[in-house]
């Protein structure tokens, strides 16, 4: 049956809004969904290893500096540093790193010890 403009509005204005109203509702994350990497530096030994089996050279470690730096921007999410990691440091999270507005923000390093002109154990902030 053909219900014709008036129909069709009412029709609309009756059924439920196919889209969420985001931000006021966010759609949960399923339990694989790739969000961002996170690192627990506390159990990091600077061994290299996730840095070397990185396909796009997100990580750079400093085993002097005692730093642990991941590059969000050229990070693919594919979990290559989540599984060659040992000891289990990085961890791949649901949720999404925050936006940045330049290219610098992309860059977060971790810090083992206080070293001067760095910020204790956690994340340091953007690089
Ligand atoms: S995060 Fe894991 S694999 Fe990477 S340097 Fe630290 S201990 Fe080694
Ligand atoms: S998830 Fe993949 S691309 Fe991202 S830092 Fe780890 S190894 Fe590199």
């Amino acid at each position: 049956m053909k219900l014709g403009m008036p129909g069709m509005v009412l029709r609309s204005a009756a059924k439920k809004p196919a889209t969420r109203r985001f931000p006021a509702e966010i759609r949960p994350a399923y339990s694989a969904t790739r969000g961002h990497v996170a690192m627990d530096i506390a159990k990091c030994n600077f061994c290299t290893l996730c840095q070397l089996r990185c396909p796009t050279g997100a990580i750079v470690v400093n085993k002097q500096e005692k730093t642990w730096q991941i590059d969000r921007m050229r990070c693919i999410l594919c979990t290559a540093c989540v599984g060659a990691c040992t000891r289990k440091c990085p961890t791949m999270e649901t949720s999404y790193a925050p936006p940045v507005g330049e290219r610098r923000e992309s860059l977060v390093r971790f810090t083992q010890a206080a070293v001067p002109g760095t910020s204790p154990a956690g994340e340091a902030g953007r690089a």
